[in-house]
């Protein structure tokens, strides 16, 4: 597989995980056979990600000589734990994207431990080490680093040993790191370490991108604007002279997607996301509301650049004629506090979404609060065709063969000359002898390239189709039908016995039916 750019193509290997050497334990590297290091452009020395059911890096080093040849790749612990594969599991391996840290925060890994050890001295036995927020990594007093031994190894093999935790090793969590991604610790990096253990959220950053999101092109473009470029780049606003926007309010609908665009700009921007909804925090018990909107600005601050989304903010902060309790206002007060109380320029931006902003209190609208907004409106055709094609990404379609519509798509590519004409020619006359569905379809597929590309058409119209059927729904709505059409699909095989949950496997003749086709679709909207 290659993957990348095309100007640095790297690829991407799965090898078998072993154990690695004994005298390895703990050093962060990984070693695999020297075929496979030129595949993926690497080298001793340089650093791979490493990916399981999580993600980490490690640094390469030399193939031990009695594996030559083989396909395995050795690991400690540590890293196994941390790409999250055991022994005999394949892992996947590339040519890591690597920053160098700035701050890197850790933790002791046991719970119950307190330590008070200066950042500075754990830093000099992880030097050159690559992690990744979550990583457990160990620092031991028997740790040559990569970079060799460090200045500091005397002082700390003196100081693990008057500490009750055996084999001199200390094992830390790594709670957070700037930027993020995986980081490389360098002398420059400052390194905290926190006295005891704490609770590392992990994959705090929703895994939404802008493709996921359909029909808003100018609700991201904007996006990318007001959010993505001030979290990436306050250096820009900064030498202009102007403030970043400090809150973003999206308006409309319930359910057209603003969710996922707060998820989405927080996920390119590798921002830190913070959700709440309006409703949860006035249900905190009295008092607690003001204490809750303080902890999450502070989380976002210490770990900014990030986004805090509030859903439903006209919960919080109606208009302040309309109700109000003595909550509310407090809690509008806090809010507007706390925004203006952002410092670091640009680096913490507060999202809101409302499907009533005139119900909003307008105090929440003035400049420097949430003084830009973004229209996230009831998606048009064209938009609910997108949103389709998202929500049948990975779902088995299978189109309608009909005679008269795959022949004006074959006389289409016809006239576009996407393939040669005498091919085309002669699907076209067995398609016109066909007296079926079936040997439309047969008559197709003997040109397979043809019969792909036609396949691809059909269902683009089919989608098509259904976005026009389908006025006035957002994007919540299409998700559903795109789900409940693939239910029709299952149902109906579960009524004619094909499925059963009683069965141990589903043989692959059923699973081979399980496609999902446009009556389907009709099926679903009579629901
Ligand atoms: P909102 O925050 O506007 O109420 P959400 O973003 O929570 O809406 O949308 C709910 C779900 O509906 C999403 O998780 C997604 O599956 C689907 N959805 C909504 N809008 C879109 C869209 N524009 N494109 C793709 N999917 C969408």
């Amino acid at each position: 597989m290659i993957f990348g750019k095309d100007e640095e193509r790297y690829e991407k290997i799965k090898l078998r995980v072993a154990e690695a050497l004994k005298r390895d334990v703990g050093r962060g590297i990984v070693r695999f056979d020297r075929r496979y290091q030129k595949q993926l452009g690497v080298e001793p020395g340089d650093i791979v990600e490493l990916i399981g059911e999580r993600s980490t890096a490690a640094i390469v080093a030399n193939p031990h000589p009695d594996d030559r040849g083989l396909d395995i790749v050795r690991m400690d612990g540590y890293i196994r734990r941390n790409a999250g594969v055991s022994i005999g599991d394949y892992v996947t391996i590339a040519k890591a994207e690597v920053q160098e840290a700035k701050k890197v925060t850790l933790a002791p890994a046991q719970k119950g431990v307190f330590i008070q050890i200066p950042g500075e001295m754990v830093k000099g036995n992880l030097l050159g080490r690559p992690v990744v927020k979550g990583d457990l990594v160990v620092a031991s007093s028997r740790n040559e680093t990569y970079y060799g031994g460090s200045p500091f190894d005397e002082l700390l093999r003196g100081l693990f040993e008057t500490m009750p935790l055996g084999f001199g090793e200390l094992k830390f969590v790594v709670v957070n790191t700037v930027p993020k991604g995986i980081v490389q610790i360098t002398y420059n990096t400052e390194v905290e370490v926190l006295p005891q253990a704490v609770e590392v959220r992990e994959e705090a950053i929703p895994e939404v991108t802008y493709e996921d999101i359909g029909g808003l092109s100018d609700a991201i473009q904007k996006i990318r604007e007001m959010v993505e470029l001030p979290l990436k780049h306050p250096e820009l606003f900064e030498r202009l002279g102007i403030e970043p926007p400090k809150g973003v309010l999206l308006y409309g609908p319930p359910g057209t997607g603003k969710t996922l665009l707060a998820k989405a700009v927080a996920n390119e921007a590798n921002a830190h996301f913070i959700a709440i909804n309006g409703p949860e925090i006035m249900s905190k018990f009295y008092g607690e509301s003001e204490e809750r909107l303080r902890e999450i600005f502070k989380e976002a601050e210490e770990n900014a650049p990030a986004i805090i989304f509030i859903d439903e903010i006209d919960a919080i902060a109606p208009k302040r004629e309309e109700v109000v309790g003595e909550v509310e206002k407090r809690v509008v007060s806090q809010l507007l506090t706390l925004m203006d109380g952002l410092k670091g320029r640009g680096k913490v931006i507060v999202i809101a979404a409302t499907n009533r902003p005139d119900a909003l209190d307008p105090a929440l609208r003035r400049p420097g609060r949430f003084d830009r907004e973004i229209e996230v409106g009831v998606p048009d055709k064209a938009g609910r065709k997108e949103i389709l094609q998202i929500h049948t990404r990975g779902m088995p379609l299978e189109p309608d063969y009909d005679k008269e519509t795959v022949l004006r798509v074959l006389r289409g590519l016809m006239k576009r000359k996407t393939f040669d004409e005498g091919t085309l020619k002669r699907v076209i006359e067995r398609v016109e002898d066909a007296r079926s569905e079936d040997e439309v379809k047969e008559a197709l597929k003997s040109e397979s390239e043809v019969y792909a590309e036609v396949r691809t058409r059909l269902i683009d119209r089919m989608l098509d189709e259904i976005a026009d059927k389908t006025h006035g729904f957002v994007g919540a709505d299409l998700a559903a039908l795109a789900r409940e059409a693939a239910m029709v699909v299952l149902r109906r095989l579960i009524n004619e016995g094909k499925v059963s949950p009683e069965q141990e496997r589903i043989p692959p003749e059923v699973l081979q039916e399980l496609r999902v086709r446009k009556a389907d679709f009709y099926e679903a909207l009579k629901m």
